[in-house]
């Protein structure tokens, strides 16, 4: 499912479906949805077909419906509410890996425009990122007592 999402990003929402995808690039947004949204609807609509087709498990694409629904899931929570902080409760976390995940992501939308971006997946991560989290981590820690 990740190699999925990374694939459709960069190949399908960087390419034909640009439109959609652009309102998630270009900043601010001053509207509490976007067109970016329509993508949630687009899976949505489809993992329901293949859930409601797929007899309770007995064909293959029911599975790909749990994936498509699971997966959504944990983009939701993690791109739209920790990433760009549309869960305002979720806003601080400690974990080097969704510190690392949030660098690598604002690279992704630091490019306004449709190419030359980077940085496509979203729960993989390059292994500088995680090195840089994790110097931030300990700095931090270093740093803490200092301001106490
Ligand atoms: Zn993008
Ligand atoms: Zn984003």
């Amino acid at each position: 499912m990740e190699f999925w999402a990374w694939f459709m990003h960069k190949y399908v929402q960087h390419g034909p479906l640009w439109v959609l995808h652009r309102s998630h690039h270009v900043r601010p947004s001053p509207r509490p949805f976007e067109r970016n949204d329509w993508f949630f609807v687009i899976y949505g609509i489809l993992s329901a077909v293949l859930f409601m087709t797929g007899e309770n498990g007995a064909r293959w694409w029911f599975w790909v419906g749990v994936g498509i629904a699971a997966y959504g899931t944990v983009y939701f929570f993690v791109h739209d509410g920790l990433i760009h902080g549309r869960l305002p409760f979720w806003k601080k976390t400690d974990s080097v890996y969704l510190r690392a995940l949030n660098m690598a992501h604002k690279m992704h939308h630091k490019t306004q425009g449709r190419d030359h971006s980077e940085e496509f997946g979203l729960l993989w991560v390059s292994p500088k990122y995680l090195r840089l989290a994790r110097q931030q981590a300990a700095r931090k820690a270093q740093s803490a007592p200092a301001q106490a």
